[in-house]
């Protein structure tokens, strides 16, 4: 099943893509308690929202080997961890806006993780059933102030920098799954979700050993080879088998 949110004359809305033209209406989010409601409505794209309202968007860095190479980076022992805020957040279709302060600026197409039950202390066996589902999503960064600053934090957190969607798929064959990246119609990066170094369920366990992961909780997986820079002007779409894609053009702030 497929999961949207929908910014309508009459509010915001989750619900569930039922054909691909027609939504559902739920009453809240379905890991929120949402129940389906008796009205549909048609699906127009520039109504979809970011299909997520995390209390925190936990990352995952160098966890494809072929990435952490191509940055002459050492593959960690254990899962690197960092945040993005949720201010960060972008629908597809939103600009990604280069902040003023940095000269490189690239793409990370990334596996989203939609938690859709409280996880603390999973294991790995388990983690998966935590999981409500699946969305695609760009894990933009400032490449120059990632190296300069050591912590995360201002690289991986400008506003537009988290673009996620298009919506959240339930059912993924996670071992068949494909990362892509394709910038002004070049294909940029792709990758198979079966060749990272920590598989879906181990990074969700790892994480709920740190912190509670809340329902609607978002992990991002980490980022395939052939990540690259983004200039104004460019479009960027981030597309997961099984799942769709989300498109961003990139402008100056
Ligand atoms: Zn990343």
């Amino acid at each position: 099943m497929r999961f949207v949110r929908v910014q309508r004359q009459d509010g915001r809305w989750f619900g569930r893509l039922s054909t691909d033209t027609t939504v559902r209406l739920w009453s809240a989010a379905p890991w929120a308690g949402g129940v389906e409601l008796d009205r549909t409505v048609p699906f127009v794209a520039a109504e979809a929202m970011v299909p997520v309202e995390p209390t925190k968007i936990v990352c995952v860095g160098r966890n494809y080997r072929a990435h952490a190479a191509e940055l002459g980076n050492e593959m960690p022992r254990e899962p690197l961890l960092f945040f993005k805020p949720p201010s960060a957040l972008a629908s597809s279709g939103e600009p990604i806006r280069l902040p003023s302060a940095s000269e490189r600026v690239e793409h990370e197409s990334e596996l989203a993780v939609v938690m859709g039950a409280k996880l603390c202390d999973g294991r790995p066996d388990d983690a998966l059933a935590a999981v409500f589902g699946y969305a695609a999503a760009n894990d933009v960064t400032a490449r120059d102030l990632q190296k300069r600053d050591g912590q995360w934090a201002r690289a991986k957190g400008f506003d537009s920098f988290c673009p996620l969607g298009p919506w959240i798929e339930t059912e993924l064959a996670l071992e068949q799954t494909e990362v892509r990246a394709v910038v002004n119609g070049e294909l940029r990066q792709h990758g198979f979700v079966r060749d990272m170094a920590f598989p879906v369920a181990d990074l969700v366990a790892y994480i709920s050993r740190i912190m509670t992961l809340e329902p609607g909780d978002v992990v991002l997986t980490g980022t395939p080879e052939g990540v690259g820079p983004l200039r104004a002007g460019d479009v960027v779409e981030v597309s997961v088998s099984g799942i769709g894609s989300i498109r961003n053009p990139v402008a100056a702030r």
